[in-house]
């Protein structure tokens, strides 16, 4: 009774980042194939050990990827796109290789890589399948057999994990030019290859498998439920009279509505392909109403039930004692019961342990992968009611720590209390509307029509990054890093007067990231040393982390921004993060809604665009690359959501002089449903990403006309590739057929951080040029 359930381990960062290592030096051919293979192989082993070490009952094998579990799944399906079928071919590629390839493209034959895309609402990013109309499927590789029997050599009976059917077809794509068909239907044709996967898993002794379905989470169409209508019947039809596997249907991130619900529990035990469903009670808003709800139709049914109760996505500590009375809620017997992590731990830091710079208290509140093992290992004991000694003096640590943290002071701080309390409307509001300070910005900025201006950031280059790795190790001194910043300063803003850009920026030099540096001026943030988790292959971010409430320390862009307006006649326009991007691409304490961490923040970045403003700055941007990432899951919640997050931006950037011109921007081009919303946002310019799908999100500005001033990108700053003049006039006339054309920027879609110069100059010339051949034209 009371079995323990790790959905998926966290492998980035085993041994400081091995993994990333190592793939990066096969890449580089600097180690060979079975180098690598035995580099992942110790990585996993000494994942499954400690999980054992932990006693874990029910361990994951498969849930390792070289790359990324979809890109896996294909391979698995034996559903590689054709390119890479005849690129394997022609270079006589490696199974390896051309897995790779998928991932990363190929650039001697020029072959684009597959996409990539976020994973649900995380930050985490799945190669996206690629399926057309004739697609066949068959077994294409045995990683996970392999994976299965490589534990198994360890004593380890191992639940193989894989992506579920339906799943799987509802985040594939359809292939360019396979028109008219929906991966959908599929589903008979993919079923077979399934039910061969799970009988040669059974035949090798797996007696549990892990078959993945969080997109019955989801808000389902009609052909998408009756998918998941059939996909039980269609499967167990197919499967071996001697399968002996349980299967343990796995949702996560959000609940499974009733009505979904419904299309996988079946009156008729019987009928259903699983024995065990695994629940997400974390990401549920009412996590008792939920478990009810659910453990009734479980125990209607006979099953069992998988409580994922250990929070996969954030890392801070469980409320042991919290959670214990929320099981004992549960009508079912303790030997249906299962307990577990939400989700994969993937989307959390390694260990803890490997901190040493955290402020003890501080840490005595936080749980990473390793950390929540032992979570689960002290639930499941108090539980069983077999708690030894040392564990129940952990538990009883446990609750000291929760208690603690309500009222540390650590955390609160009281003046940030009361002036949130003392915000009011008005605070959110511009005092005046967009056409009256369009008028008077128009007058007092003297700009010409399609004003030229980029997002940011000028290239990163080796020097840059050199320097400001010396400065923080201690190497080099503040002054001289202070004096090298403002050099590149200086150049960057001479090189944009020289070829004629409107508004210039001062490049950000200064930072490594968009929102690290903005924790560095805040309260209530702090970073972790080795707190990595992957993104996408061996890309890895380290969230900082919100603890506290937060106020504005000291200035935070001002210095560096006086200084380029100093250099120049030019309007020179300030650079911050805002709120709900800082709010998302960190971890957040979880004792306050996010709601209102997002207040606290816009209120600091408020301070400093005050100070920008009090320092001569005209015109402030503030970014929101992150704005649509927060969007809820469920349909229903997404409404709250926007309302909170554009009241946020609104707090950080309303209460300025009307002749303050406020830009925000967006880098992703799926904006058609949230138009209005960011309409609402009233910034007095928006710039967007628009390149790469040739201006198509215009489309969205047929119904609905934005009221306020944008820049649509006008090429795409991920590639290489140099706009031609002729293409970038081109774009912008387009826009003008659905703009006016005195609310039109030409700007590139993203930052340049990571392009060369040489490239950037290129593209930046042609731009100017195109802006200054239409307005002579015009
Ligand atoms: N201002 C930032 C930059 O130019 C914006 C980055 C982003 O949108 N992700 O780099
Ligand atoms: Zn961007």
């Amino acid at each position: 009774m009371f079995q323990s359930n790790v959905i998926g381990f966290s492998y980035f960062n085993n041994q400081n980042r091995k993994y990333k290592r190592l793939a990066e030096k096969f890449w580089q051919g600097l180690i060979n194939e079975t180098e690598l293979r035995k580099g992942f192989s110790e990585i996993r082993e000494e994942n499954w050990l400690l999980q054992k070490k932990e006693q874990v009952d029910l361990i994951s094998s498969n849930d390792f990827s070289p790359y990324d579990r979809m890109l896996d799944h294909v391979c698995l399906l034996g559903c590689l796109p054709e390119r890479f079928k005849k690129l394997q071919k022609k270079l006589n590629l490696s199974e390896l290789e051309v897995y790779y390839a998928m991932a990363r493209g190929e650039s001697s034959e020029q072959v684009n890589a597959m996409e990539l895309t976020k994973w649900f609402d995380t930050n985490y990013h799945y190669i996206v399948p690629e399926l057309s109309k004739e697609q066949t499927f068959q077994i294409g590789s045995n990683k996970i057999f392999e994976e299965f029997a490589e534990a198994k050599a360890l004593g380890i009976n191992t639940k193989p994990s894989l992506i579920g059917p339906v799943t799987f077809l509802m985040l594939s794509k359809e292939s360019e030019g396979s028109k008219d068909f929906s991966c959908l239907e599929l589903l008979d044709r993919l079923t077979e290859v399934y039910a061969q996967i799970l009988n040669k898993l059974s035949e090798q002794g797996a007696e549990l498998i892990q078959l993945e379905e969080p997109c019955l989470v989801l808000d389902l169409d009609e052909a998408q439920k009756s998918a998941y209508r059939n996909f039980q019947e269609l499967l167990q039809k197919k499967l071996d009279p001697n399968f002996k596997a349980k299967i343990i249907l796995t949702t996560y991130f959000e609940e499974i509505s009733p009505e979904n619900f419904e299309l996988i529990c079946k009156k008729e035990s019987s009928k259903n392909l699983w024995e065990i469903l695994h629940i997400d009670l974390v990401s549920s808003e009412n996590s008792s109403e939920y478990l009810k709800r659910i453990s009734e139709g479980v125990s209607a049914v006979g099953k069992k039930l998988s409580l994922g109760v250990i929070n996969g996505r954030n890392i801070w500590i469980n409320d042991l004692k919290k959670t214990i009375a929320l099981i004992e809620q549960s009508q079912l017997e303790p030997e249906q019961l299962i307990l577990g992590t939400s989700c994969s731990l993937l989307h959390v830091p390694l260990d803890l342990e490997t901190e040493n710079k955290l402020e003890p208290e501080l840490k005595s509140w936080m749980a990473f992968a390793k950390q929540k093992l032992e979570e689960l290992r002290l639930l499941q004991g108090s539980l069983r009611k077999n708690l030894g000694d040392a564990e129940q003096a952990l538990l009883e640590k446990n609750t000291e720590a929760i208690s603690k943290r309500k009222k540390s002071s650590l955390i609160y701080r009281e003046q940030v209390e009361s002036r949130g309390k003392k915000v009011t409307p008005a605070n959110r509001k511009r005092e005046t509307d967009f056409k009256s300070r369009q008028k008077l910005q128009k007058e007092l900025f003297a700009l010409p029509i399609f004003p030229t201006t980029t997002i940011g950031s000028f290239p990163q280059t080796p020097e840059v990054r050199q320097f400001r790795s010396k400065y923080k190790k201690g190497e080099i001194s503040e002054q001289a890093y202070d004096q090298f910043l403002r050099a590149e300063i200086e150049k960057v803003i001479s090189y944009q007067e020289k070829i004629g850009m409107d508004v210039l920026v001062h490049g950000e030099f200064e930072r490594n990231d968009m929102v690290e540096y903005f924790g560095q001026y805040l309260t209530g943030f702090t970073t972790s040393e080795n707190g990595w988790v992957q993104s996408y292959g061996t890309r890895g971010v380290k969230p900082p982390v919100i603890y506290g409430d937060i106020e504005r320390i000291s200035d935070m862009s001002v210095k560096y921004t006086e200084y380029a307006q100093s250099l120049t006649r030019k309007k020179v326009k300030g650079m911050l993060t805002g709120p709900v991007t800082i709010l998302q691409w960190s971890f957040v304490r979880d004792d306050q809604p996010r709601s209102q961490t997002a207040d606290q923040i816009a209120l600091a970045i408020l301070d400093e665009v005050q100070a920008l403003e009090k320092a001569g700055i005209k015109i402030i941007q503030i970014d929101e690359p992150a704005y649509r990432e927060g969007l809820p899951l469920k349909r229903e919640k997404r409404a709250k959501y926007l309302k909170w997050a554009t009241e946020a931006f609104r707090l950080s950037s309303s209460q300025v002089a009307d002749s303050t011109q406020i830009h925000t921007h967006m880098c992703y081009s799926e904006f058609n449903d949230i138009i209005e919303q960011i309409a609402e946002m009233d910034a007095d310019v928006i710039t967007i990403e628009t390149s790469r799908s040739d201006m198509e999100l215009l489309e969205a500005f047929v119904d609905f006309k934005y009221p306020n001033e944008i820049g649509p990108g006008i090429y795409d700053v991920h590639s290489k590739n140099v706009p031609p003049v002729e293409r970038i006039k081109s774009l912008i006339e387009k826009s003008c057929e659905f703009l006016p054309k005195e609310n039109i920027w030409v700007n590139p879609d993203c930052g340049l951080k990571t392009r060369g110069w040489e490239e950037t100059k290129s593209s930046l010339e042609n731009m100017v040029a195109a802006a200054v051949q239409l307005r002579a034209g015009s």
